[in-house]
């Protein structure tokens, strides 16, 4: 639709411009993880409104190079891609954490009080993810065919009922008790996102003032809060800064790579 070809990149500036705005707040020790509720409901209505910034299926229509499905012109929609990339090579996940409405919707699902499973086998996870991801490219570069469409993402956010939105459904109703189930095993964008986030510029670090309680290690949904964790799975949900009772152990700066100071 016309209309929306104009209004997509709309989404994308909305994460790129508050990536940064959230990178320098983290960074100065001023991000509130309150205001964290308030985006994830921004973006996730941004993905009801005008599907966008929902970077997995943008992804994948540019790997299949399906611009008109894709709503945004195909540069714009490469641009866009890559300077969120660039950006999670400077400070992490941002982009998954609070600006993908898929991502969003599945936090929020995970705030909901009910029953947890722990999974915190990160590195099974990530083995699976990398499977996943390579079939999505067999099928995208070799197959011209779009894994995404048996999760149903579009239908989901075009509220239109097909066998599609109800796995997408279930995926979603599995992360009340499963952290982000679709980013960590499916999501080929969050998997490429991986990569530049295991090696990010800035990410949060533990100083000498830690006093080795571990509650971070605990609360950690996806076991990234040991001291030398990569940070790869890191979506900055905050919730390991938020439990720490030593102030200034847990910063958001230049990483380290497993010095201390
Ligand atoms: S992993 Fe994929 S679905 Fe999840 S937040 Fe990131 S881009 Fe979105
Ligand atoms: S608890 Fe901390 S280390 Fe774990 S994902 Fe959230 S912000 Fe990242």
């Amino acid at each position: 639709m016309a209309g929306y070809s104009l209004i997509r990149p709309l989404g994308f500036f909305y994460a790129i411009i508050l990536i940064l705005v959230l990178t320098y707040l983290w960074y100065s020790g001023r991000w509130k993880q309150r205001a964290g509720i308030l985006l994830l409901l921004i973006s996730a209505a941004l993905g009801f409104l005008i599907f966008s910034p929902v970077a997995p299926h943008q992804f994948q229509e540019l790997m299949v190079r399906n611009t008109a499905s894709l709503g945004v012109t195909l540069m714009v929609a490469a641009i866009s891609l890559f300077i969120i990339f660039l950006l999670t090579l400077v400070s992490g996940r941002f982009f998954c954490g609070y600006f993908c409405p898929v991502g969003a919707l599945q936090e929020l699902a995970f705030l909901v009080p009910a029953y947890k499973i722990q999974t915190k086998q990160k590195h099974a996870f990530m083995a699976v993810h990398m499977i996943v991801f390579l079939i999505f490219l067999v099928m995208a570069l070799v197959l011209s065919s779009s894994l995404l469409d048996y999760f149903g993402i579009r239908d989901f956010f075009a509220l239109t009922l097909t066998a599609g939105s109800v796995v997408f459904l279930v995926m979603l109703l599995l992360s009340a008790i499963i952290y982000r189930p679709f980013c960590r095993l499916v999501c080929p964008y969050g998997a490429l996102l991986s990569l530049p986030a295991g090696t990010s510029f800035l990410a949060l670090q533990r100083t000498k003032a830690c006093i080795n309680c571990r509650r971070c290690e605990a609360v950690c949904p996806v076991n990234e809060a040991k001291r030398d964790d990569r940070k790869a799975e890191c979506y900055l949900c905050g919730r390991c800064t938020d439990v720490c009772p030593e102030p200034g152990a847990l910063l958001f700066r230049r990483r380290q790579n497993g010095k201390q100071d």
